[in-house]
Parts: structure tokens; C-alpha cells; sequence
């Protein structure tokens, strides 16, 4: 079995923390995945206030105080996709998830990332195992478990490559500085090192996680789960999807209910 690098097992503690510091708004997803909903801007009556810029000067600032005439506003606002209100509250998620889930998640341009650099740090040493379910469609089995264990050990053989070549590069520039033929390390960073992790990061496989800051408002956020929580979106992607609106609807009772209520809402029944 690999051993996780230095990097890898300080993310693996840090979920265990996120997920004690914040058990209502963090998940564990798969093997190594997770998501957290870390903070949100805005609320109904950001939405509200936005929306009545146009109509009067009645402003709110708390949900409490909704009346029935807010609620049947906001229902009529979303129901008309009356967009422009709903962008202007906004929430902020932080997942780990494969890379390959990342490449379809990172297509829904209207949100902003900030996502784990391989050029300054190794790679998170832990890559995606599919499970029973995932790799069963109908009660058949697509993947079988002998399968899915050799790849486990294509994947180990890669992630171990990376691990050993990175230590001889290190080991050679170490011994060319106490030689002096390479310069100190001035600064933070030593270019020598970020080369090596530049070159070796095109060995890793899509399977590796990598760590993200997701931040994208509420019109756009609505999109993501309508398109990544049906049937004909990739598994792994939805099983993201699905943990982020049930963090949505946590934080967001109300909106998730009109949601549901004028068929807006992802056509999955939801339970995690
Ligand atoms: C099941 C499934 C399969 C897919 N398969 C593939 C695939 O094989 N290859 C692939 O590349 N992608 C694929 N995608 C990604 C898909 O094409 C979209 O890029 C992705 O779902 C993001 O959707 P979006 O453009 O609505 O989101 P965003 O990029 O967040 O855009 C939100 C909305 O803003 C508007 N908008 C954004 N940019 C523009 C623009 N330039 N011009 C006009 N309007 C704009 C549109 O109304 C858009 O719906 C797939 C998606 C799904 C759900």
C-alpha cells in the first residue's frame, strides 16, 4: 500500500478537523473526497432587496421577517427566471475531489476557482478507488473487484514513481549545493525543486485528488445542479453535486423549498 507524502496525510487530518470543527456543512465523499460549504454571502433578502430596487423602498434584513407577500415574490422571481436578483448572493465550497471530476466541474465558467498547485507543493498522494456502487450500473458489474485492484496498483506504481524521482532530484541538488556548484536557496522557493515538481506533475494520473475553492453564486449554482445531479451526468460528479445541494438546502431552507416546489430544483431525491 502507498504511503501518503507529508502533504497528503496534513490534508487528510485537515478534513477530519473541517469535519469537527463544521459537521453540519462538511462531507466525506468516496475514499478521499470531500466537501465542505465554508461561508456564504448574502441571503432571501439580499434577493429581495435587489429585486425591489426596480418596484419600492420596503428593504428587509432578516429572513425571519418574511412575510407571505416576500415569499410569493421571491417564488415569482425564480419561477420567471427573473435571474439578475439570484447572482448576488454567494457561496463558497471548498472540495477535494479526483482530477478528472475537476476538469468536468471547472466547465461551469461562471463561478471563480482557486485550486491545489502541483508546482509548489507534491501532489496529494491519494487517488479515487471506485467503490461497489460505482462501479455497478443495473446490478451489473462493470469494474470487477480484481480489476479495480490492479489498477489500484497501476495507480500506487505511478504516485510511487513521482514520490522516488522527486527524492533523487532533491538528493542531486543537495549534493551539488554542499559541492557549490549550484547556488543557496535564496527566498522561499528553490527553482530547482519547483522544476522537478513542474516536469514530474504530467505523470500524475486524472484519478489523483486535488483541492479546491469554489466560490459562485446562487443562478449559477442552480445551473450546476440541474445539469451535474441528473442521471446522465458521470457518477462521481454527482455524488459532488448531490453533497452540495444538501449543504445548499441546509443553509438555504427557504430557497430550496421554492426550488422543489416550482420544479426547479435537480429531478434527484436527495439523502446523504
Ligand atoms: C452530462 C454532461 C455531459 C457533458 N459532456 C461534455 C463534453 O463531452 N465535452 C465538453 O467540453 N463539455 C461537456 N459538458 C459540459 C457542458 O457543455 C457545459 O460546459 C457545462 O455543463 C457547464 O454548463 P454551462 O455552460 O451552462 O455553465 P457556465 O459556464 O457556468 O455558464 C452558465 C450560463 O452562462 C451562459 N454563458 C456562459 N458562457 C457563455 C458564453 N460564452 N456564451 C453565451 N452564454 C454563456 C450560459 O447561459 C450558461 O448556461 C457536459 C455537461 C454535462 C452535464
Amino acid at each position: 500500500m502507498l504511503e501518503a507524502n507529508e502533504g497528503t496525510r496534513e490534508i487528510a487530518d485537515e478534513i477530519n478537523t473541517r469535519l469537527s470543527l463544521n459537521p453540519g456543512r462538511a462531507r466525506r465523499i468516496g475514499n478521499f473526497g470531500f466537501i465542505e460549504l465554508e461561508d456564504t454571502w448574502g441571503d432571501e433578502t439580499t434577493i429581495l432587496n435587489t429585486a425591489r430596487v426596480s418596484t419600492s423602498n420596503r428593504r428587509l434584513n432578516r429572513v425571519e421577517d418574511l412575510t407571505d407577500k416576500d415569499r410569493t415574490l421571491l417564488r415569482h422571481l425564480l419561477s420567471e427566471n427573473h435571474g439578475t436578483p439570484f447572482e448576488t448572493i454567494y457561496l463558497r465550497y471548498r472540495f477535494i475531489a479526483p482530477i478528472f471530476v475537476l476538469r468536468q466541474w471547472v466547465k461551469h465558467r461562471i463561478s471563480t476557482w482557486n485550486e491545489f498547485s502541483m508546482r509548489y507543493r507534491k501532489p496529494i498522494s491519494a487517488f479515487y478507488i471506485p467503490g461497489p456502487e460505482a462501479r455497478t450500473i443495473d446490478g451489473f458489474e462493470v469494474m470487477t473487484e480484481n480489476q479495480v485492484s490492479r489498477y489500484t496498483d497501476l495507480l500506487e506504481t505511478m504516485n510511487r514513481f513521482y514520490e522516488e524521482e522527486y527524492e533523487k532530484v532533491c538528493e542531486k541538488i543537495d549534493s551539488a549545493r554542499k559541492r557549490g556548484t549550484l547556488p543557496g536557496k535564496t527566498g522561499g522557493r528553490d527553482p530547482y525543486r519547483a522544476r522537478a515538481r513542474e516536469l514530474l506533475r504530467s505523470a500524475m494520473p486524472v484519478a489523483n485528488y486535488s483541492d479546491v475553492y469554489w466560490t459562485v453564486n446562487f443562478r449559477s449554482l442552480m445551473n450546476f445542479f440541474n445539469l451535474r445531479m441528473k442521471e446522465t451526468a458521470q457518477y462521481e460528479i454527482r455524488e459532488y453535486a448531490r453533497a452540495a445541494y444538501v449543504l445548499f438546502g441546509d443553509a438555504f431552507p427557504l430557497l430550496k423549498e421554492l426550488m422543489e416546489d416550482i420544479g426547479r430544483a435537480p429531478d434527484q431525491p436527495v439523502s446523504l
